[in-house]
């Protein structure tokens, strides 16, 4: 008989569990808050679901859950809304183990089988969870230890390389620019990774910023010869480098 689980993913938590500790990581990297609301949208589940599961991670030492005093105060509400979520030191280990997975196996899905960008990311949600700490190591090697995913999302412990990239959000008109990053958040929108995809909105491609409109809330990249418009609440996720 094959055994086919090892000691080590064992003693990981759950695909569920492993899929919040990923989402809190982003948000506490990103934002220093968590907001339960914002797990739900971002996880698609239920907000009570999240209250539930939230509590569990606490009780097995994934996260510490304290009330957020002055918040709590003023807006009188017991909810998450008031709660200081993070990450405990185990937790964040694994949320960092769990991403690496996740963007080694876009890599691989993306070069070894060719799968089209905007699906890797979906396709490596399902994987992600059962890649065992030594093929994590062999996937490393193989795929010549990437820093960053397909989408240009750093691997932990490689942050600051998206460190001086601007949102689109923030680039002037004229300015001509390299895509370089889709945000973790906005990987989560198939129609939109396609949408990107198929206007050659990807990581490494040249644009120029040809009109922004405020009152319009877009901004309009020109991509070789092609003009493409994006709403702020898109643009806010795409991250480019500024060619000077
Ligand atoms: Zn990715």
């Amino acid at each position: 008989m094959v055994q086919t689980t090892t000691s080590q993913t064992e003693s990981r938590p759950t695909p569920t569990i492993e899929d919040y500790l990923a989402v809190i990581y982003v948000m506490e990297r990103d934002e220093d808050e968590i907001i339960a609301a914002r797990l739900a949208e971002s996880l698609e589940v239920a907000p009570p679901t999240v209250t539930v599961t939230l509590k569990r991670m606490e009780r097995d030492g994934w996260i510490t859950i304290r009330p957020r005093t002055s918040t709590t105060k003023k807006t009188g509400r017991a909810g998450e809304q008031g709660k200081n979520i993070r990450l405990t030191r185990k937790g964040c280990e694994a949320a960092r183990s769990v991403i690496r997975r996740h963007m080694l196996t876009e890599w691989m899905l993306a070069r070894m089988l060719k799968v089209p960008w905007s699906r890797v990311h979906a396709e490596a949600d399902q994987i992600e969870h059962t890649i065992s700490d030594e093929i994590e190591t062999q996937m490393r090697t193989n795929l010549d230890d990437p820093q960053l995913c397909p989408h240009g999302n750093p691997l932990p412990g490689y942050e600051h390389l998206a460190a001086d990239w601007l949102a689109l959000t923030g680039v002037l008109l004229g300015e001509k620019v390299i895509i370089r990053r889709i945000h973790e958040t906005a990987e989560n929108n198939h129609e939109l990774l396609e949408f990107l995809e198929t206007n050659g909105i990807v990581p490494g491609a040249a644009a120029e910023v040809v009109e922004v409109l405020s009152f319009n809330q877009t901004v309009s990249l020109r991509l070789g010869k092609k003009n493409v418009a994006l709403g702020f609440p898109i643009a806010k996720y795409i991250f480019v480098e500024k060619v000077t």
